[in-house]
């Protein structure tokens, strides 16, 4: 069934460490995108008339801050959906939010028209870190929004970021212990990637901070998917880990090859066959220029595949390659892989899926068994 993303652009500071398609805007600005947001929304189905483009059975809201949105603003955003797309009755409904721009009144709406899960970007419970990140709230703030969701949430996901100044290896651990005794279900945790452009990248190149280690950042990931899995957390792709039942549906969707449609600034879809990409640049946006689409290659197909499915619980199918041109049994590498159980075969050898424990170092793996 089909996912729906919605992108939601606006922030209140961008973070030293940030390339996403965000920004700090006024009101006005954020009036206009969300009318064309609307429209787009309330257009689908003129450019995809396909009955199965109707049923949806998850929304993602994601940015940004989508919870710098007003009430008002995110509640014309969800009658568009829920007027132009029927919701399955088991479906999942996020909404990304930072811990200082949450309140009572906001979750109690949230629950109010059907959102089911609050993804909270949290990052770390260290004020250093978190200065470091350029990030608006502190550790207490952070666990205060936690505990006043949980009164309206049960599906609480938290995004921590492993790499930030001062990491400290116990701490870290600590952070995630707290997380998780108070209720959240589900981590994400991602290695802080130094992005071309960003606050974070000027400053290493200027030698003004140091780092952590790779060596360093990667035993805090093992280490956390270690402690996690002893909580009953499993991990389910590389950066995430969740109670059984918890998982990120919709995000499921993009790495398991299903369909889904993206609306707003630099949104993506993936809708028969065809990657669609919207502007990244808000004035072509608007103008409705600068949208990409492109029809994928059998190659391009396998590639995704072996990307996306060594990524996560899924696995890549040995027959879909061949299908699409790709005799994986063939690859040089695979056999030494197998037997030292860094790939692991399942469903009559059909399904070869990554070891979870060297999700960490997934990279050579990953490009080995790519076709040459
Ligand atoms: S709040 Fe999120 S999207 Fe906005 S600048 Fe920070 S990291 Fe980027």
């Amino acid at each position: 069934m089909l996912g729906v993303y919605i992108h939601i652009p606006f922030c209140q500071q961008k973070c030293a460490y940030c390339a996403f398609a965000s920004f700090v805007t006024d009101e006005k600005e954020r009036e206009r995108y969300i009318k064309k947001l609307i429209f787009d929304i309330n257009n689908f189905h003129l450019l995809y008339p396909q009955k199965r483009y109707r049923k949806i059975d998850t929304i993602y809201i994601g940015g940004g801050t989508p919870s710098l949105l007003s009430i008002k603003q995110l509640e014309k955003i969800i009658q568009a959906v829920k007027e132009n797309f029927n919701l399955a009755e088991d479906y999942e409904f996020t909404i990304e939010c930072n811990p200082n721009s949450i309140d009572e009144e906001k979750l109690k709406f949230y629950k109010q028209c059907g959102i089911n899960r609050l993804s909270i970007g949290v990052q770390s419970l260290d004020d250093d870190q978190l200065k470091f990140a350029g990030r608006l709230h502190n550790g207490d703030c952070a666990m205060k929004a936690i505990e006043m969701a949980g009164k309206y949430f049960d599906n609480i996901s938290c995004d921590v970021l492993i790499g930030l100044l001062g990491m400290n290896k116990d701490k870290y651990i600590m952070q995630i212990e707290k997380l998780i005794s108070n209720g959240v279900k589900h981590i994400s945790a991602y290695m802080l990637q130094i992005e071309k452009g960003t606050l974070i990248e000027k400053i290493v190149k200027e030698k003004r901070v140091t780092l952590p280690l790779d060596e360093d950042c990667i035993e805090v990931y093992d280490r956390t998917a270690k402690f996690l899995a002893e909580n009953a957390f499993y991990q389910y792709e590389v950066s995430n880990f969740a109670i059984n039942g918890y998982e990120s549906k919709h995000n499921l969707k993009y790495w398991t090859g299903e369909e889904y449609v993206g609306f707003g600034l630099s949104a993506h879809s993936y809708l028969g066959g065809k990657r669609i990409s919207c502007a990244d640049r808000l004035d072509l946006y608007y103008k409705d220029e600068g949208e990409f689409s492109e029809e994928l290659s059998n190659k391009e197909l396998i590639e995704e595949h072996i990307m996306l499915g060594l990524r996560c619980k899924i696995g890549i199918n040995k027959n879909y390659l061949l299908e699409k041109g790709y005799d994986i049994t063939k690859n040089s590498y695979l056999q030494d892989f197998i037997e030292k159980e860094i790939i692991i075969t399942q469903k009559d050898d059909n399904i070869l899926k990554l070891n979870p424990q060297y999700y960490g170092v997934n990279n050579f793996i990953i490009t080995s068994l790519l076709p040459k």
